[in-house]
């Protein structure tokens, strides 16, 4: 093999509770997977399904670090999700198997330029600089699958310096998880290493800087970041 030019880049991972690491590939995200987001964002999710937008691998955050306030926004908003990590690639899979494809599960936080996202939208321009900016996928440690009961239901919450800012159950979800993982591998081949989330629900709103932002989702963890 040739030898490389620079310095190969480091490999992303997520910390596992227990221990080790999981190495990432890809970051998938859905999109308006909660009826009642979806309407907070002017859209009505009975006339429209959910869809995929991505995020770089090297967007995590981990242990709990502070994120910078981007540039380029006055509006940065945080998006409480639950994320699966895949450990079994597949492609065009089942409904009824996805879930075997899921070696772990973990609480992320989707944060976006809003402002730039509505410019985006408005001028059908892409996404990537309103959700695929650096440090915008804080991470909790990964729970095995096999460590817990598929979470297809349990509170989902998010709080900003104490205070409630979105709280919902995760059975809420448009797309329940078999149904994210199915549907998104009829559109890439999944391979270990990639990491989903899987939607917010409503409640999205701003945060500045010196804001403490605390998210969890009963049965899989909790996550913390404080924008710098
Ligand atoms: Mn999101």
């Amino acid at each position: 093999m040739a030898e490389f030019v620079i310095t190969p880049p480091p490999q992303v991972s997520v910390p596992v509770a227990g221990g080790g690491a999981f190495p990432v590939r890809r970051i998938y995200c859905v999109g308006r997977n909660y009826a009642e987001h979806a309407r907070e964002m002017g859209h009505d999710p009975d006339a429209e399904p959910p869809f995929f937008f991505s995020k770089p691998a090297d967007a995590i955050v981990t242990g709990g670090a502070p994120i910078p306030y981007p540039t380029e926004t006055s509006n940065l908003h945080y998006e409480i999700e639950l994320v699966a990590a895949i450990g079994t690639g597949g492609k065009g899979i089942s409904v009824e198997r996805a879930l075997d494809h899921v070696w772990g599960y973990a609480v992320g936080i989707d944060f976006t330029r809003r402002d730039l996202q509505a410019w985006a939208k408005k001028a059908a321009k892409p996404w990537e600089v309103a959700k695929g900016f650096d440090h915008s996928a804080p991470i909790s440690a990964l729970v095995a699958a096999s460590a817990l009961t598929p979470p297809l239901k349990g509170a989902i919450k998010l709080e900003v310096n104490g205070e409630t800012r979105q709280s919902a159950d995760i059975s809420d979800m448009i797309w329940d998880l078999p149904h994210v993982v199915a549907e998104l591998s009829r559109y890439f081949e999944l391979f270990p290493g990639d990491l989903i989330f899987t939607g917010t629900p409503a409640g999205v709103g701003a945060v500045v800087k010196g804001d403490s932002v605390t998210g969890s989702i009963a049965g899989v963890g909790s996550v913390e970041t404080t924008i710098a």
